[in-house]
């Protein structure tokens, strides 16, 4: 039996950034902003839009935040919630 000693070993497992493949790695993007597309797993942590008047007097569709704790009234608008969900919820996705 011959090994082959200059092949690395468990090469198999890393993909090309060297990062494990069994760790869940989202996929980045270097193009910013990131958010259009991303509304899909946004809904999965705002909740039901509804109208609220925003800080300008304006009624505007807004959407709950179901993560944190304060449950944050947020526009809704994808690179608002987009934004608010890469600044709180980094690491949930
Ligand atoms: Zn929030």
């Amino acid at each position: 039996m011959i090994l082959c000693k200059s092949a690395p070993i468990n090469v198999d497992l890393i993909d090309n950034d060297g990062i494990p493949i069994d760790v869940h790695v989202q996929p980045i993007t270097d193009t910013a902003p990131t958010c259009e597309g991303k509304t899909a797993d946004l809904n999965a942590f705002f909740g039901a839009m509804f109208n609220h008047m925003g800080t300008n007097g304006k009624v505007k569709k807004h959407q709950k935040c179901k993560i944190c704790l304060k449950q944050c009234i947020l526009v809704n608008e994808s690179t608002t919630l987009c934004c608010h969900a890469e600044a709180n919820f980094a690491g949930k996705y």
